[in-house]
C-alpha cells in the first residue's frame, strides 16, 4: 500500500509524555465485509471506553465533563496564562491516564493551576451538578483525597487505601472473606469477581455486577449492539460462535461464561481480524480479582504473514544449518504460528498507552489445558522504533555516520524480520533431551534463557545469505544495522528505562543485555568501546567475528536449554544480565535528560468508517470527539436498583435523569408513573434500545422515598 512519504510519528508531547501516532499496513487490501467487520468492532471498543474512566475512580467520568467543558471555553490567547497552560496540561494527562491518577505510577495528579482560579472556572461553566459525595474542589486539590489509585503496600488495608473503583464502604478482610464465602475452588475455577463491584452497606456486603442488567448497563448495552452486528459479517462460523458467547457473557454476567468464550476465542485461529473485549487485566485491582475493561481490535499484517510463510516452509533447512550441536536440533521443524498483527482501533486499559505483545487467557486452567494466543502488535512497535529515531537517540549513541546513516536507512524493516525470525523460528527451534523439563530445571532463568536463544537464532540469521536468496533482506549492509542496534541498545539505550542503582529485573532486558555484553567480552575483536567528548559509543569492527560469536553463544545457550544445565544458566544471567556498570548507567540516562525524551507514550488511534480509514493527528481533538460522539455511561454509576420518588420535587431533575441513565427504574410512590426509559434520558446522548430496565429489588421497597437528592445516595449505600 501507499503511505504518505513522512508519516507524522509524534503529534504531542506533555509532562512526562509523547503522543504518537501508528500505521496500519494491510488496510486497503481488505474486502469491504473484513472492513465492515472491523467497523463493528471499533465501534464496539468506543461504547465501552467509559467504563475504564469509572472503574478507575467513581468521579472520573464526572471529572472529565467538568474539565473538558471548561477547556471548551478557552480564551484564544490561553497560551499566555500559567493557569490555562497547567490546567490543559493537567487535562491532557488525565486523558491519556483515563482519570486523575498517573497510568503508570497510580499518584494523583497534582494540578499546576490555582484553586481559586479552578473554582472561578467552574462557576462559569454550564456544568452538570455533582454526583452524590462528590467535593470536586478536595479531589483536585487536595493530595490526601484519594491519593492513590491502587495501593500495593501490604501493610495498610489495600482496598480502603485504593481510590480504584472496585471496592467500596468494604475493608479487604471482608473482600477476602467474600470470597471465600463465594469464590469457586474446583480444578477449572470460574474467575468469579472478575466483573463486579463489591460494596458494602445496611443489608451487607453486595456485589454489583457489571453486565447487560447491571452496573454499566448502558455502556454493556451499547458494546452488544456492536458485537451482534459483527456476527453478521464475521469471517469465519468460530468467529461467530466466539463473539456469540462473549454477549452470553456480557448479557448474563455470569464469569464461567467469560471462561467458555475463552475456550472459543483461542480455537478461532483462521482469521484476518480479531478482537480482544471485555475485562481482561487484573492489575489495577490490589488484590488481583478485578479486572479493567479493554478492547484491542487487530488486522493480521499482510507483509509479516507472507514472510511468515515463506520462513514456515523453510523451518526445517533454517533448524540444520543453526549453529547448535547435532543432538540439540529438532528432526521435524515447522516453525510457530505466533500471529503479527497490527491494531487497528483499542479503549478502555489499552488506550491511549498500550501495550506491544498480548498473550491471553489469563486463566490458568485453560492455558495450562487448552492453551493460549499470543500476538505482536507490529505498527506499535514500529511507531515506538521510528519515534525513537526521530527523536535524536540513534544520533546520540551511533558511533559513526556511516552506521546511524545505515540505521536511517534500514532498521524500521530489518528489526521486523528480526521479531520475525525470533518468534516464528528462534522460539520453535531445538530439541529437549530425553526426561528434560526446562521450566522445573531451569526455574527462575527458564524464561530468559528462552528468550535469548530466540534472539540469538534471529542475530545468527539476520545475516545469512539465505534471507537476501529469498528476498525477505535487501542486502548484507542492510542486515548489518540490526547488528549495531542490538549491541547500542542492549549495553545502553534499554538502560534509560531503569532507575540508577537497580539491577535489571525484566526478562527481555536481561537477555538483551546478557547477549551484547557477552559479546562485548567473549567475540574477541568484533566490538570496541570508544570514548569521545566524555561520551561512551560501541562500534562493530568486525561482523562475520560478532556472528561466530553469536553462533558460539547459541549453541551454548541451546546446549543450556536442552539439557536443562541450571548452574551455566544462572551463571550466564548473573555474570552479564543482572547488574549495571553504574558510570555508564549514569552517562546514558544524563544523554536521555538531555535529549528531552519522555519516558512514556500514548497513541492516538485511527478514525474508521464503514469502508475507510483516517489517521487523525489531534490528540486533543480525538479525546473531545469520543466523549462528545461515544459516551455511553452517565457521570456516577451503581446497579440498578428501584427507586421510589416524590414525583413534584423530581420530574424532570438532574438527579432523576441521571437515576434513569444509569439504569434504574424511577417510580412514583403512588406507583402510577414508572420512568424506566432511557429515551427519558435529555442530558445524555442516544440511548436508542429502549429495553424495559430489569428490576432489581433492593431493600424495602416503597418505603425507600426519595425526598432529595442527598438521599438517592444514602438508599444506594
Ligand atoms: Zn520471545
Amino acid at each position: 500500500m501507499t503511505e504518505p512519504t513522512e508519516f507524522k510519528w509524534k503529534i504531542d508531547e506533555f509532562a512526562d509524555i509523547q503522543i504518537l501516532r501508528y500505521k496500519v499496513h494491510g488496510y486497503n487490501t481488505l474486502s469491504n465485509t473484513k472492513k465492515e467487520l472491523l467497523y463493528y468492532l471499533y465501534r464496539a471498543a468506543l461504547a465501552g471506553r467509559d467504563i475504564m474512566w469509572d472503574q478507575n475512580y467513581r468521579y472520573n467520568l464526572y471529572i472529565r465533563h467538568v474539565l473538558e467543558t471548561i477547556y471548551m471555553k478557552r480564551p484564544d490567547n490561553w497560551e499566555t496564562s500559567d493557569n490555562w497552560v497547567g490546567f490543559i496540561v493537567y487535562l491532557k494527562r488525565v486523558w491519556l491516564s483515563n482519570g486523575i491518577h498517573h497510568h503508570y505510577s497510580n499518584a494523583k495528579f497534582a494540578p499546576d493551576f490555582s484553586q481559586e482560579w479552578f473554582t472561578e472556572q467552574v462557576s462559569n461553566a454550564d456544568i452538570r451538578d455533582p454526583p452524590p459525595a462528590c467535593d470536586l474542589v478536595s479531589i483536585v486539590f487536595d493530595s490526601t483525597v484519594a491519593s492513590v489509585k491502587v495501593q500495593q503496600d501490604t501493610s495498610v488495608d489495600r482496598v480502603v487505601g485504593s481510590a480504584v473503583n472496585f471496592y467500596q464502604n468494604v475493608t479487604e478482610d471482608e473482600v477476602v472473606q467474600f470470597y471465600i464465602e463465594h469464590g469457586d475452588d474446583s480444578d477449572e475455577p470460574s474467575p468469579v469477581g472478575l466483573n463486579s463491584k463489591l460494596v458494602g452497606g445496611p443489608h451487607g456486603v453486595v456485589e454489583m455486577i457489571w453486565s447487560v442488567n447491571g452496573m454499566y448497563a448502558s455502556a454493556i448495552k451499547e458494546i452488544c449492539v456492536w458485537l451482534e452486528k459483527a456476527i453478521d459479517v464475521t469471517e469465519s462460523p468460530q468467529q461467530a460462535t466466539s463473539l456469540t458467547k462473549l454477549i452470553d457473557f456480557f448479557k448474563t454476567g455470569n464469569p464461567s461464561l467469560f471462561d467458555m468464550y475463552s475456550l472459543e476465542w483461542i480455537k478461532d485461529t483462521e482469521y484476518d481480524i480479531d478482537v480482544i473485549c471485555g475485562f481482561i487485566e487484573d492489575y489495577n485491582d490490589p488484590l488481583n480479582r478485578k479486572c479493567s475493561f479493554e478492547t484491542v481490535v487487530t488486522v493480521r499484517d499482510p507483509e509479516a504473514s507472507k514472510r511468515m510463510e515463506a520462513l514456515c516452509k523453510d523451518a526445517q533447512w533454517f533448524e540444520d544449518n543453526s549453529p547448535t550441536l547435532p543432538e540439540h536440533k529438532k528432526k521435524e521443524a515447522t516453525g510457530v504460528n505466533a500471529r503479527v498483527v497490527n491494531v487497528v482501533m483499542e479503549s478502555g486499559d489499552a488506550s491511549p498507552s498500550t501495550p506491544i505483545g498480548i498473550c491471553l487467557p489469563n486463566s490458568d486452567w485453560i492455558r495450562k489445558e487448552h492453551g493460549s494466543k499470543s500476538i505482536n502488535i507490529d505498527n506499535i512497535i514500529n511507531a515506538y522504533d521510528a519515534a525513537s529515531a526521530s527523536g535524536g537517540g540513534l544520533q546520540e549513541f551511533c558511533s559513526s555516520p556511516e552506521e546511524l546513516d545505515r540505521a536511517k536507512k534500514h532498521l524500521e524493516w530489518i528489526s521486523k524480520i528480526s521479531v520475525d525470525l525470533h518468534e516464528v523460528l528462534g522460539h520453535g527451534s531445538g530439541k529437549m533431551m530425553q526426561g528434560v523439563d526446562p521450566t522445573t530445571s531451569l526455574k527462575g532463568y527458564s524464561a530468559v534463557i528462552e528468550e535469548a536463544r530466540a534472539d540469538l537464532f534471529a542475530l545468527w540469521y539476520i545475516v545469512d545469505p539465505k534471507l537476501v536468496e529469498m528476498g525477505i533482506v535487501e542486502s548484507y549492509d542492510a542486515a548489518k544495522s540490526e547488528y549495531d542496534s542490538y549491541i547500542l541498545n542492549g549495553i545502553m539505550c534499554q538502560l534509560r528505562r531503569i532507575k540508577l542503582g537497580d539491577d535489571i529485573q525484566q526478562t527481555h532486558m536481561r537477555q538483551r543485555q546478557m547477549i551484547a555484553k557477552w559479546l562485548y567480552v567473549n567475540a574477541a575483536g568484533s566490538i570496541e568501546k570508544i570514548e569521545r567528548d566524555k561520551k561512551t559509543f560501541f562500534r562493530i569492527i568486525d561482523y562475520e567475528k560478532m556472528r561466530a560469536g553469536v553462533g558460539e553463544l547459541l549453541c551454548e545457550v541451546q546446549r543450556i536449554k536442552s539439557t536443562g544445565d541450571y548452574e551455566t544458566a544462572e551463571k550466564l544471567v548473573q555474570d552479564y544480565g543482572v547488574k549495571i556498570d553504574p558510570i555508564l548507567h549514569a552517562q546514558v540516562l544524563d544523554r536521555y535528560r538531555r535529549l528531552g525524551t519522555k519516558p512514556y507514550s500514548g497513541f492516538v488511534n485511527p478514525r474508521l468508517s464503514l469502508t475507510g480509514i483516517e489517521f487523525p493527528d489531534d490528540f486533543a481533538e480525538q479525546m473531545l470527539e469520543y466523549s462528545r460522539e461515544s459516551s455511553t455511561l452517565p457521570d456516577y454509576n451503581t446497579r440498578p436498583l428501584t427507586i421510589y420518588v416524590d414525583l413534584e420535587i423530581f420530574i424532570d431533575s438532574f438527579a432523576m435523569r441521571q437515576m434513569v441513565a444509569a439504569g434504574h427504574t424511577v417510580i412514583t410512590a403512588d406507583n402510577d408513573t414508572v420512568f424506566d426509559q432511557p429515551g427519558y434520558l435529555v442530558s445524555h446522548r442516544k440511548f436508542n434500545t429502549p429495553e424495559t430496565i430489569t428490576l432489581v429489588p433492593f431493600g424495602e421497597g416503597p418505603d425507600t422515598l426519595l425526598r432529595d437528592w442527598s438521599e438517592w445516595y444514602k438508599i444506594l449505600y
